[in-house]
């Protein structure tokens, strides 16, 4: 008896599923479930048209989240080097997760959490481990059905909760893949289980024009939908990325081949930015054909107001700065996508086009320095790991301090500035992080207390919304307005309180502090434009709808700090 309610517990049966959405407990939303799947090539985009859809579906008082599958077998992309898939984006629940995490953060002014970003690896890892303790009872266990059950449970998972009208799913690479498959036949069975009107499915390809005959071909979006259905799987909507307009002929030729209605086939054309996909999909009503086909009634007006208001600001600044974005990964941007997109939101908070001049680390010698902070109105240190390019890093913090630029150092930039600070001002020659050299005499960056056991990477560094408590009067109390603010973190190293006292008489202050391990988070320098390193990370919860107000006033201490210059150009 116990057994069998052991194998009702692991399995998720169609009977379970049912009774999931017909009782309505623990699922007042009754959720109803989208996938995005991806052919032809990738990189077209699937994060940005999923973002877009729920953005649309929520303008309309649906309430949406967007969870991600990623087909590698690393169990989070915390341990991947940022030139692999781009930036680590970190949740509040602390998950180390892809970046299109950030997209779908931006776009809904929602948190995600773990639950939105999964893995091959964690798949595999949550089957071995119960497999380990026993729980499959000696059965052969299998990709179907257990890997594809576990793919299933981490899908309702998020329906489940009864926050969500709509779930929608991405499954990361392309319709073929080997490594896609599981998530595929999981989508195909959830189908099966669920029904035809709480199920749908997005396929989004690419209809290349071959500049030499002139023409658009669709010849691939036929074999991607042609692929696609070989696993089972009709598509609903067929999302076509696509450089030129595609002639309503040709919609009629896509949707008989591939077996849509014509109305299905949505064009995606190639946009200015991203926050326009929108309202491109919203004038190919990929909203309604969704809300159409899963049978949801709803004439709600679409409130897109404070979207369109954000474009119109976005494309027509009153100024425009240059900022120096100074990192050790800056030849692939995507390493650095959340700090990108808050420069755009701050940019459109102050009117703005902020130019972002990508400079390499390792660049930043004395030599070249004069040179390279040519045409900066300011510069942002960005965070990392590793030696390479410290010291261009700490040499860019010094420039900036002394001749007065407009600084904002993150994370690792906060520490190159504690360390700038303690070389120069307070004179501890050789000072340095515990990261890049563990027998310097003054170790003014620390490895924390609570790192000091861990051997393992990977979900082990202080991960997440912490706390800070900010000091009245300062700077960063300014910036927050309020004395009590939450941001996530990412790192192992901290300010060594040890020196504390002596950095803040030399003139440092130390405006915010972790109110239960004392940790310092924020440091400022009076007597200077604009002076700030945070230990958080401010970029992961800049939205479109609620800027960073970190970046914000950075970007308007650095107009101000321009203005003379600007003026004086004109
Ligand atoms: N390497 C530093 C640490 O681990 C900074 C990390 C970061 O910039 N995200 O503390």
């Amino acid at each position: 008896m116990q057994d069998k309610i052991k194998i009702e517990a692991i399995f998720v049966s169609r009977n379970q599923i049912m009774k999931i959405l017909m009782s309505g407990k623990g699922n007042p939303k009754k959720s109803k479930y989208i996938f995005v799947t991806g052919g032809v090539t990738s990189s077209l985009g699937k994060g940005i048209i999923a973002s877009s859809l729920a953005k649309l579906l929520q303008a309309r008082g649906l309430s949406c989240t967007i969870q991600k599958f990623d087909p590698y077998i690393n169990i989070d992309p915390g341990t991947l080097n940022p030139y692999e898939h781009g930036e680590c984006y970190v949740t509040n629940d602390g998950a180390e997760t892809d970046l299109d995490l950030g997209h779908y953060e931006r776009f809904l002014n929602t948190p995600t959490s773990q639950s939105n970003n999964i893995t091959t690896g964690r798949i595999y890892h949550n089957v071995i481990t119960k497999e380990r303790r026993g729980d499959y009872l000696g059965k052969t266990v299998q990709v179907v059905p257990h890997i594809t059950d576990e793919i299933k449970r981490n899908i309702l998972i998020l329906g489940e909760t009864g926050k969500f009208d709509i779930v929608i799913t991405e499954i990361g690479g392309c319709v073929g893949d080997i490594e896609s498959l599981p998530f595929i036949e999981a989508a195909r069975q959830l189908k099966w289980d669920l029904g035809e009107k709480n199920t749908l499915f997005i396929h989004l390809t690419l209809i290349p024009y071959l500049a030499s005959a002139g023409e658009l071909k669709t010849k691939p979006t036929q074999h991607s939908v042609k692929t696609l259905s070989e696993s089972g799987i009709q598509p609903d909507i067929l999302v076509c990325r696509t450089e030129h307009p595609l002639p309503q002929e040709m919609k009629r030729k896509i949707g008989l081949f591939c077996n849509v209605t014509e109305q299905d086939v949505i064009e995606a054309r190639d946009a200015e930015t991203i926050y326009d996909v929108p309202l491109l999909m919203k004038e190919e009503r990929l909203d309604s054909r969704v809300l159409y086909k899963l049978d949801i009634y709803n004439d709600t007006d679409s409130n897109l107001s404070t979207w369109k208001k954000f474009l119109e600001k976005l494309k027509s600044p009153k100024f425009e700065i240059t900022v120096g974005l100074i990192g050790k990964y800056v030849e692939l941007k995507d390493s650095y996508k959340s700090i990108a997109e808050s420069f755009i939101h701050a940019g459109v908070a102050n009117e703005i086009k902020v130019n972002v001049k990508w400079i390499p680390s390792e660049t930043m010698d004395v030599d070249h320095i004069e040179e390279l902070f040519q045409g900066l109105d300011g510069v942002l240190v960005a965070p990392g790991f590793g030696e390479r390019g410290i010291e261009g890093k700490i040499n860019a913090v010094k420039y900036a301090r002394e001749n007065k630029i407009p600084f904002l150092g993150i994370c690792l930039g906060m520490q190159c500035a504690v360390i700038e600070f303690g070389r120069n001002v307070l004179g501890l020659e050789g000072a340095h992080s515990f990261e890049m050299n563990p027998v310097t005499a003054y170790p003014v960056i620390d490895l924390m207390e609570s790192q000091k056991d861990v051997s393992t990477k990977g979900g082990t560094m202080r991960l997440g919304a912490y706390p800070c408590k900010i000091e009245k009067g300062t700077l960063a109390h300014k910036i927050y307005g309020k004395s009590l603010i939450q941001e996530r973190h990412r790192h192992r190293y901290e300010f060594n309180n040890a020196y504390l006292k002596q950095y803040q008489e030399a003139g440092m202050v130390t405006s915010g502090i972790n109110p239960d391990s004392h940790l310092v988070e924020i440091i400022e320098l009076p007597n200077h434009p604009f002076f700030v390193g945070v230990q958080f990370h401010p970029e992961y919860k800049s939205t479109v709808e609620s800027p960073s107000p970190l970046f914000v006033q950075f970007i308007k201490a650095v107009y101000q700090h321009a203005v003379p210059f600007i003026k004086n150009s004109k």
